[in-house]
């Protein structure tokens, strides 16, 4: 995500009304502590215990806070459920969600967060450094927590640190809804610029294909056999020229496919009857993302009945698909968008809205029925050994959360 510089602060004075300010140097510490705790999707289970811990110590009472089992319905089981914390309001007004995902990718195990300048990064070369989305969980405690300690007047709010974002957004996909108390807005942290507003996000499929042909020794009988690595080849050249891979445009409709995992074969000396793929692909309009899906089997089934051997026998392809999850797009007037916006105004930005090309929490929620815009909290290049953390961006999105908290 680009880099805005950082918008400038606007004096005290010039707030009309009455706008806590964070302590940016606890939360500092605050985000140093959650990065070096390992929690990859699934092994949640030390990161919710320092959520629970820091919370219980600023006083929030037991009943307060809430769990569910959300990892017994998700593929990889896990070692913990989502967890919540539920405030009555001190002033009136439409209940207010603030969230963010507790696990960070596999990249990140064994990092060594070092705050240095403006960043902090991995002091491990070989790791990430889990700002996504340590640092969303960062801002979203320490707005529960100043809360908590300061007594801050606020309405209704929610709290909320869902699991297993990274492996298929599992965590909002399962949440049971029951323990979120029917918020009105909500708003999640995951990404870069504190100051831009995510609207809407793609959606996905994902295509599972297994592709049989039939075996033969590859020297002394090759035309005997049906080769499943020839299958698939032609499938993806055709889908090559026929321009439904990579970046797909057809007038003016776009959408991206990729074919990400290939396997099959053990020795040269066999003509291989066994390949799997894995592929996959996006758009923001559903429609065109069927067409999509469409091209990519079609193009397997086709080519599995076209590769025959001597004897015409032709090999298979057995085909699953997944709707990893739905587009959205909220409301130019939605009121999630407003508030945000004004919080983001409040603190001395300019709110700019954005789409993303990746799923986010934010679809299933919005899918179930809580519209959700989602800001960034000073990530940069996530999911790579170059990932940091922009201190200045960090700041400001615990400015924007708590601003958004206290309503
Ligand atoms: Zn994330």
């Amino acid at each position: 995500m680009a880099t805005r510089s950082k918008p400038a602060r606007r004096s005290t004075a010039s707030v009309t009304h009455a706008s806590p300010e964070p302590d940016l140097k606890a939360a500092r510490k605050l985000v140093m502590e959650l990065l070096d705790i390992p929690g990859t999707s699934g092994h949640e289970g030390q990161i919710r215990a320092a959520i629970v811990k820091q919370l219980r110590a600023a006083g929030a009472p037991a009943a307060a806070i809430r769990g569910d089992e959300a990892q017994k319905k998700t593929p990889i089981g896990g070692e913990c459920g989502n967890l919540a914390l539920v405030l009555p309001g001190t002033l009136n007004g439409p209940r207010r969600l603030l969230m963010a995902h507790m696990d960070t990718v596999p990249l990140c195990v064994g990092t060594k967060p070092v705050m240095k300048g403006t960043h902090v990064r991995s002091g491990n070369k070989l790791t990430g450094l889990g700002a996504d989305n340590r640092a969303g969980c960062a801002v979203v405690l320490i707005a529960a927590l100043e809360i908590l300690r300061r007594k801050l007047s606020h309405p209704p709010l929610t709290f909320f640190w869902p699991i297993q974002e990274e492996v298929g957004l599992f965590g909002a996909r399962h949440a049971d809804l029951k323990i979120l108390d029917k918020p009105k807005l909500c708003f999640n942290w995951d990404g870069g610029d504190p100051t831009k507003i995510t609207v809407g996000a793609t959606g996905a499929f994902r295509i599972m294909l297994t592709i049989h042909g039939l075996a033969s020794h590859a020297g002394g009988a090759p035309e005997r056999g049906v080769s499943a690595i020839t299958i698939a080849g032609v499938a993806i050249a055709s889908l090559q020229s026929g321009g439904w891979l990579g970046d797909v445009r057809k007038g003016d409709r776009r959408g991206t496919s990729n074919v990400g995992v290939i396997q099959g074969g053990a020795a040269t000396n066999v003509v291989t009857d066994l390949v799997t793929v894995r592929a996959e692909c996006r758009s923001h309009d559903p429609e065109f993302r069927q067409e999509i899906l469409q091209a990519i089997t079609t193009a397997f089934e086709r080519s599995a009945a076209q590769i025959k051997n001597t004897a015409g026998v032709c090999g298979s392809v057995k085909i699953e698909t997944r709707l990893d999850y739905e587009s959205f797009r909220l409301k130019d007037d939605e009121p999630t968008i407003v508030a945000a916006e004004s919080a983001v105004r409040a603190c001395g930005g300019e709110p700019m809205r954005g789409i993303s090309n990746g799923g986010l929490d934010a679809n299933w929620l919005t899918a179930r029925g809580l519209p959700t815009v989602t800001l960034g909290c000073g990530q940069e290049n996530a999911h790579t050994v170059a990932e940091a953390l922009n201190l200045a961006q960090f700041d400001d999105a615990c400015r924007i959360g708590l601003r958004i908290a206290t309503g």
